[in-house]
C-alpha cells in the first residue's frame, strides 16, 4: 500500500480481515506522521469544538502494527517499477533507499493541495490544512498571532468551515473567493444564500477576487492579501482552493490517468490494464453515475468505500465500486450547505434538458418551537422527469435531508416516484409534507408528471 491514510489503511485492514499473515503479507508505506487520520476533523479541532488532535487519530502505527500489517512511516515511495513489480522507497529520517517487491499493488496517493505560484504564498503565517501537521501549525500559529484579523482564501467547502473555525477563535474573518458566489458546488443562486448568511455571520465575503499576491511585513510575516482590486490586512491565511489527484509517481509508472489528472480503474478499482495494480481514494478519478462521466471528487466517504472494496478484491474476495452521485455536505456555523447530482451547468454540459424549481419550507411543523427555514433547488430531466440534482440550503435539520434525494438519484428515480416516498414525520422532525417532497411536488408539477 502506498499512503497510509483513508484508502490505504481500509484497504490493508480489509484484506487483514481476508487473509491472515501466513496468506498474505501487507507492507504499508506512509510519508507523513499519522496513519488512518481524519483530515474531515481539523476545522472543528482548530475551531475548538474537538480539543485534541489524537480525537481525530482512528488508528494509530501501533494499533495497525499489532495486527500484522508492516507499515513503514516516514518513508516515501520515490518510484514504482511496474515491470519488475518493485517500489523504491526513502526512508524520510535516515536517507537510505530500498526497493520492495509486490504481487499485488495498492496506490492511495491521496490529493495534493493547491498552492499558489505567487510572491509570499510560503511565508510564515500562512497555512495550508491537509493534514494533522498543517493544523498543529496552524494552532501554534494562532496561539502567537497578537491580530485577530484572517483571510481565508477560496470558498469552498473546507474554506467555509475554516472561516467557521477562525470566527469560534475570535478572528475577524475576511473570505476571499474567485468565484461569483461562496461553495461552487452548488449553483450561483444558491450560493449567494451561503454568501449572505455568511455575512450575517460577520464574515467578509469577497467575491470575483484573484489572489496576485501575498504580502509580508519587515519580519518577514504575513501582513495582507492581494487582489487586483485591493489588500486585505491578515494576521493569518488559510489556503483553501482545492487539491489535484496526488499521482506523479502513477504518471511517471506509465499509468493510465484521466483528464482531471486522476488515476483510471475499473470498478473493482484496478487500474486499468493493470491486473495486479489497484488504485482508491483521492487520487482517482470516479464514474458519476448521473451524467455518466468521469469525475475528481477528494472525499473521505469515497476512499475509505475504496479501501473497503480494494481490500476485498486484495484479500481474495470480490467487491465493486459503481460510481457516485455526488453527494457533499458542509456547514458554516449553523447554515448547512448539501448538494447531490448535477448543477445546471454540469447538465447543461452532457446535453441533458432539464426543469429547475426552488421551494422554501421549514425543518419542523410551522408551529413546532425551533422550526426554521430551508431552500431546496431540485433540477428535473424534461420529457422523463428523473431527478438530476438537489441542493438545500438551511439551517439545523436541512443538511442531511440530502440523503433522500441521493438515494433517489442512485435508484434513479423521477420526481413523480419521489413525491411518494414514504418519509417520517412528526412536528418536532419535518413538516407534514417534507421539504424534499414538497420540492418533488413541484418538481413534478413543472415537468408535467403530477397533476
Ligand atoms: C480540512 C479538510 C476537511 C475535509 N472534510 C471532509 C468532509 O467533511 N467529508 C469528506 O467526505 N471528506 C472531507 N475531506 C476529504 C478527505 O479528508 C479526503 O478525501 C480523504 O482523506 C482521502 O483519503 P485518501 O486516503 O485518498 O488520501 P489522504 O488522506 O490524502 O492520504 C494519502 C496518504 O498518502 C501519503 N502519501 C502520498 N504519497 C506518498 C508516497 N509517495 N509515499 C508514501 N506515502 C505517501 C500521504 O502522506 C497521505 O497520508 C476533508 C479534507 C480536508 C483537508
Amino acid at each position: 500500500m502506498i499512503g497510509g491514510d483513508a484508502a490505504g489503511m481500509s484497504a490493508a485492514s480489509q484484506a487483514r480481515r481476508l487473509k491472515g499473515p501466513g496468506e498474505l503479507e501487507v507492507v504499508a508505506f506512509e510519508r507523513g506522521h499519522f496513519t488512518s487520520f481524519s483530515a474531515c476533523g481539523i476545522p472543528y479541532w482548530v475551531g475548538g469544538d474537538v480539543p485534541e488532535r489524537d480525537q481525530l487519530i482512528a488508528r494509530t502505527p501501533e494499533e495497525h502494527r499489532a495486527r500484522d500489517i508492516d507499515l513503514r512511516m516516514r518513508t516515501e515511495v520515490t518510484e514504482i517499477d511496474v515491470d519488475r513489480g518493485r517500489v523504491r522507497a526513502r526512508d524520510l529520517d535516515s536517507g537510505a533507499e530500498s526497493w520492495t517487491s509486490y504481487d499485488k499493488l495498492v496506490i492511495a496517493t491521496g490529493a495534493r493541495p493547491i498552492r499558489p505560484d505567487m510572491p509570499g504564498a510560503d511565508a510564515p503565517g500562512v497555512h495550508g490544512v491537509q493534514n494533522l501537521d498543517d493544523g498543529q501549525a496552524l494552532l501554534d500559529t494562532l496561539a502567537r498571532t497578537r491580530g485577530r484579523r484572517a483571510v481565508v482564501v477560496g470558498a469552498g467547502y473546507i474554506g467555509v468551515e475554516m472561516a467557521e473555525a477562525l470566527i469560534n477563535r475570535g478572528y475577524e474573518v475576511t473570505v476571499v473567493n474567485r468565484g461569483s458566489e461562496p461553495m461552487s458546488t452548488l449553483d450561483p443562486d444558491m450560493g449567494r444564500l451561503v454568501h449572505e448568511a455568511m455575512e450575517g455571520m460577520g464574515i467578509t465575503m469577497v467575491n470575483d477576487a484573484e489572489v496576485t499576491k501575498l504580502l509580508t511585513g519587515e519580519d518577514g510575516w504575513v501582513r495582507a492579501v492581494a487582489t487586483e482590486d485591493g489588500e486585505y490586512p491578515a494576521d493569518v491565511v488559510v489556503l483553501g482552493i482545492g487539491v489535484r489527484p496526488e499521482t506523479t509517481l502513477a504518471k511517471a509508472a506509465g499509468l493510465p490517468l484521466g483528464k482531471h489528472g486522476g488515476l483510471l480503474t475499473d470498478l473493482a478499482m484496478r487500474v486499468r490494464g493493470h491486473e495486479n495494480i489497484w488504485a482508491g481514494g483521492d487520487c482517482v478519478e470516479v464514474l458519476d453515475l448521473v451524467s455518466g462521466q468521469e469525475r475528481h471528487i477528494a472525499l473521505g466517504t469515497h476512499a475509505n468505500k475504496h479501501g473497503q472494496v480494494i481490500g476485498s478484491n486484495v484479500g481474495g474476495g470480490y467487491a465493486t465500486f459503481p460510481g457516485v452521485v455526488g453527494t457533499a455536505v458542509s456547514k458554516v456555523c449553523d447554515l448547512e450547505i448539501a448538494r447531490t447530482g448535477l448543477r445546471e451547468k454540469d447538465a447543461r454540459r452532457v446535453g441533458l434538458q432539464f426543469e429547475t424549481v426552488t421551494i422554501e419550507s421549514t425543518s419542523r411543523a410551522g408551529y413546532y418551537p425551533g422550526a426554521s427555514l430551508m431552500t431546496v433547488k431540485m433540477l428535473a430531466e424534461r420529457r422523463t422527469g428523473r431527478l438530476l440534482g438537489v441542493q438545500i440550503v438551511g439551517r439545523e435539520g436541512a443538511g442531511k435531508r440530502v440523503d433522500v434525494a441521493a438515494v433517489a438519484l442512485t435508484a434513479g428515480m423521477t420526481v413523480e416516484q419521489m413525491t411518494a416516498l414514504d418519509l417520517g414525520y412528526a412536528p418536532p422532525f419535518s413538516p407534514v409534507w417534507d421539504p424534499v417532497l414538497v420540492a418533488a411536488r413541484k418538481a413534478a408539477k413543472t415537468v408535467g408528471q403530477h397533476p
